[in-house]
C-alpha cells in the first residue's frame, strides 16, 4: 500500500523538442505542488485542484492560459473534477472568462445543485461560487504551445496537438480524486466539448476503485467513455499499467484514436500509457523520488526498475 501518490500529465502528443523541457518541468511542478498538500495530511480533491491549477497557470498547456483558440479566436475552456469518496462530480463547459476552471467546477460540484454548468451560465453564476472572471484577453497571447510547428506529428484525421492537463491523487486517508482542465482542439469550432469535461470520458474517480485522466484526441477518447473503462478494469483486479496499455491498445484498435491515460487505484499503484510519441507526466509516491518525463517506456516491469526512480 502507497500513500499518498500524485500523478499528473501535460498531454500525449508530438511535444517538439524545443518545448519538451517546459513541458517536462510544468509537470513536476504541479506534481510538486499536489504532493504539499498530500504530505502535510490534504485531501486527493484539494491535491489534484492545486496540481491542475498550477498546470492552467502555465502557459506551455492547453489550458487555462495561453490555451488554443477556437475558430473565431476565442479560448474557451472545460474542466472536470470528481471526489472518489462521494462519487461527486462538477463539470463546466465553454467558458472564456474564467482563468481557473478547475475551480469552477470544483464550486458547482460543491453547489449540491448542478453538476455541469455551460458557457454564460456558467460565468454567470461563477462569482456567486466565488470564482472571479477575466477577460478574455488575459488567457490569449501567451507564448507556448500555440505556436504549433509545422512538422508536427499528427495520426491521420487527428487534430492535434493534446496538451490538455489533468490530474489523480491518493491522499493518506485513502481517498481519490482527479482532475482535468483543457482549451480543447486548436481551431474548433466554437461549442465544441471533448472529452476532458465528460464524467468517464476525460476523468472518473471512485474510492471503490481508482482514478483516471485521459488526454489526445477527444472525439475518439469519449466513444471508448475511457477513464471509466479503466476504472471498472481495476475494480475488476486489474493492475493500473496492464490497464493502461490495454486501454490505449483499445483505443488504437477499436476506435482509431491516439491518446494517452494516467491512473491510480486504491493501493497507490499507478499506470500510465500513450500511443503518441510524447507523454508529458508526473508521479511522485510515498517513499520514492519523482518520476517524470516526456515520454513513458511502459512494461509491467517498468515500476520496479531502477531508472525509473
Ligand atoms: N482531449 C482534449 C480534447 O479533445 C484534448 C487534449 O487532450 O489535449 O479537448
Amino acid at each position: 500500500m502507497e500513500r499518498p501518490v500524485i500523478v499528473v500529465h501535460g498531454g500525449a502528443w508530438h511535444i517538439p523538442a524545443l518545448l519538451r523541457e517546459a513541458f517536462h518541468e510544468g509537470c513536476r511542478q504541479a506534481a510538486g505542488a499536489g504532493w504539499a498538500v498530500l504530505r502535510s495530511g490534504g485531501t486527493a480533491l484539494d491535491a489534484v485542484e492545486v496540481a491542475v491549477r498550477v498546470l492552467e497557470d502555465n502557459p506551455v498547456y492547453d489550458a487555462g492560459l495561453g490555451s488554443h483558440t477556437n475558430l473565431n479566436g476565442e479560448v474557451e475552456l472545460d474542466a472536470f473534477i470528481m471526489d472518489g469518496r462521494t462519487l461527486e462530480l462538477g463539470g463546466v463547459a465553454a467558458v472564456k472568462r474564467v482563468r481557473n476552471p478547475i475551480t469552477l467546477a470544483r464550486r458547482i460540484m460543491e453547489s449540491n445543485e448542478h453538476a455541469f454548468v455551460v458557457g454564460d451560465g456558467a460565468e454567470a453564476w461563477a462569482q456567486a461560487l466565488g470564482v472571479p472572471l477575466c477577460d478574455p484577453a488575459e488567457l490569449l497571447g501567451q507564448p507556448g504551445s500555440a505556436t504549433i510547428p509545422e512538422d508536427t506529428w499528427t495520426p491521420p484525421g487527428m487534430q492535434l496537438p493534446a496538451d490538455t492537463v489533468g490530474a489523480v491523487a491518493l491522499d493518506l486517508a485513502g481517498n481519490l480524486a482527479v482532475g482535468t482542465s483543457t482549451g480543447g482542439t486548436p481551431q474548433k469550432r466554437p461549442g465544441r466539448v471533448g472529452d476532458t469535461p465528460l464524467v468517464g470520458c476525460g476523468a472518473y474517480a471512485d474510492n471503490a476503485a481508482g482514478a483516471a485522466a485521459a488526454t489526445g484526441w477527444g472525439e475518439r477518447l469519449m466513444r471508448l467513455v475511457l477513464s471509466k473503462g479503466a476504472c471498472d478494469l481495476l475494480a475488476q483486479g486489474w493492475a493500473p499499467q496492464a490497464a493502461a496499455e490495454h486501454l490505449i491498445a483499445q483505443l488504437e484498435q477499436r476506435v482509431g484514436g491516439y491518446g494517452g491515460i494516467i491512473m491510480v487505484d486504491r493501493d497507490g499503484q499507478v499506470g500510465l500509457a500513450h500511443n503518441t510519441p510524447n507523454l508529458s507526466f508526473a508521479v511522485i509516491r510515498a517513499g520514492e523520488e519523482m518520476l517524470s518525463g516526456t515520454e513513458f517506456p511502459g512494461g509491467m516491469d517498468f515500476w520496479d526498475a531502477d531508472e525509473c526512480r
